[in-house]
């Protein structure tokens, strides 16, 4: 089963992306710890895409679109992906939408968390205590939930129609949340 988590920074995608694996045996894809990890090897990409990702700016679709193609194609991974945090816009959704085309895949489920600004701001400085990361403080955080205001919405707006869209309130507890998901999953 291939799935796609959609939400805000701060939704709780990571986390029930994680749930997700262990109940379908799959492989979470997130882009931020791929781009992270990148920054954290302080490769080429890293190098060039270190400032937006401070900023809590997108990186640049051609980077996300390249550095996800691998993933995809993987054998080991494919019909078995959940997808965090990509894509982010429209031109991602496209390049998706063909690279599972060309592995013969589709998108079985998108779940969408839906949380507002206040919760998501409360969340966002909890983890910035627990995990440390340097695009965590309130600036770059509402410039993020703007920046996925603008750019990610009309991708949601895409999706939405799809009959295995499936909308989750974000600001229920974890535990919640999870029993919500599994209920689609069958498991
Ligand atoms: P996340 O860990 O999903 O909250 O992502 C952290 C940061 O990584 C974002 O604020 C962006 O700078 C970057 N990022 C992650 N995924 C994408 C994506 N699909 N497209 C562009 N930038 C991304």
């Amino acid at each position: 089963m291939n799935i796609i988590l959609f939400g805000p920074p701060g939704a709780g995608k990571g986390t029930q992306a994680k749930n997700i694996v262990k109940k379908i045996n799959g492989f979470q894809i997130s882009t931020g710890d791929i781009l992270r990890d990148e920054i954290k090897k302080d490769t080429e990409i890293g190098k060039r895409i270190i400032n937006d990702m401070n900023d809590g700016k997108f990186v640049s679709d051609h980077i996300v679109n390249e550095l996800i193609k691998n993933y995809i194609f993987d054998p080991l991974k494919k019909g078995n992906i959940i997808f965090d945090g990509y894509p982010r816009t429209l031109s991602q959704a496209k390049s998706l939408d063909l690279l599972l085309d060309e592995s013969n895949q589709k998108i079985d489920l998108i779940f969408f968390l839906n949380v507002n600004k206040d919760v998501i701001i409360e969340r966002i400085k909890k983890r910035k205590i627990l995990e440390n990361r340097s695009d965590d403080n309130l600036d770059t955080i509402l410039k993020r939930y703007e920046t996925y205001m603008e750019t990610t919405k009309p991708v949601l707006d895409f999706y939405s129609k799809n009959s295995n869209f499936k909308e989750i309130d974000g600001s229920l507890e974890i535990d919640q949340i999870t029993s919500k998901i599994d209920t689609f999953l069958n498991v």
